[in-house]
């Protein structure tokens, strides 16, 4: 398990890093999400053993990392640092290498990920000469090329069209199949709803939100409601609880302050609405949470 235990961290008097703890166990995504400048690459840097926490521990496994586990952490960086001029093959020997592997170990398991991410046929070509899309996909091969315990992933899917995004999704549902703990990072919202079951959104080094994804979305209590109807959009506003109605091209978004409110709303469409072929209740996206929560803190 890896066990981030109230880690602070100083840029000379600037505080990049608040007293942030989090776990994440063996076949866990962990979601580590924040706005620009909110201490995500800073943790990255400390838990990698690439900076030093001012304050607190990091321990994988019981054990603080060091040189000696290594070995055993890849990491995705959201700038791309891979050493252009090399074929693919030459890349992942020298991250191989450094990772303690044989070459034969290396080539074995190389061979296999070019053919999941269907580029076998660029094993021997410069980095240089292949295309953004596939130049990511080297750098992720790279990250795994040692099938890590922990794994970093900062804006992995960053340039993939859908059908790459797909199989790179594939690839981390089996990581952490087979026990892999996974830091997942990204301002996109869906793709961390996808896979995080729990996650932190930090602000300023310091957690705004954290804990489980569901419980999260229990607590906001704010529902949406999509109706597809013809009726007086005026009538929905005027109910108590009813916080906004987005007129969309088909539908009618309509945001409530809870649960509660979803009776007096049915009520009126059923009464007083024609040509009903949509009434739907759903969850607020983590998207809606992230603005609202962050937008909250900033305002304090
Ligand atoms: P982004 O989403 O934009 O990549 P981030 O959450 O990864 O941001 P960090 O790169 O960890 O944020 O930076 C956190 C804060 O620390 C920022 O205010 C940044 O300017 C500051 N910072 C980062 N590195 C240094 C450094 N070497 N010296 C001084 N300040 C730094």
């Amino acid at each position: 398990m890896l066990k981030v235990n109230g880690i602070t961290k100083y840029y000379g008097d600037f505080l990049a890093v608040d007293h942030l703890s989090f776990e994440v166990k063996p076949g866990e995504i962990f979601g580590l999400l924040g706005v620009n400048g909110a201490g995500k690459t800073t943790t990255f840097r400390m838990i990698m053993g690439l900076l030093e926490p001012t304050e607190g521990t990091i321990t994988l496994d019981g054990k603080p990392i060091d040189y000696s586990v290594t070995d055993q952490i890849g990491f995705l960086t959201e700038e791309r640092s891979l050493l252009t001029k090399l074929t693919v093959r030459d890349q992942c020997i020298y991250y191989g290498t450094l990772k303690g592997m044989t070459q034969k170990q290396i080539i074995d398991r190389l061979t296999e990920l070019l053919k999941r991410f269907e580029i076998s046929e660029y094993m021997d070509k410069p980095i240089k000469q292949l295309s953004k899309g596939n130049q990511q996909k080297v750098q992720f091969i790279t990250a795994i090329i040692n099938e890590p315990k922990l794994l970093i992933l900062d804006e992995p899917f960053s340039g993939l069209d859908p059908f790459n995004v797909e199989l790179f999704k594939e690839e981390i549902k089996r990581m952490s199949e087979a026990g892999s703990m996974i830091i997942f990072s990204s301002h996109r919202m869906e793709h961390v709803e996808l896979f995080c079951k729990k996650l932190v959104i930090m602000l300023h080094g310091k957690p705004v939100i954290e804990g489980y994804l569901h419980d999260i979305k229990e607590q906001f209590r704010k529902k949406n409601i999509f109706i597809r109807a013809e009726m007086d959009v005026k009538l929905l506003k005027e109910i108590d609880g009813v916080i906004s109605v987005e007129e969309r091209p088909d539908e009618y978004e309509v945001k409530i302050r809870d649960n509660q409110v979803v009776d007096a709303v049915f009520k009126i469409v059923a009464k007083k609405a024609k040509n009903v072929t949509k009434f739907v209740v759903e969850e607020p996206t983590l998207n809606e949470i992230f603005v609202a929560k962050v937008g909250e803190e900033y305002d304090k």
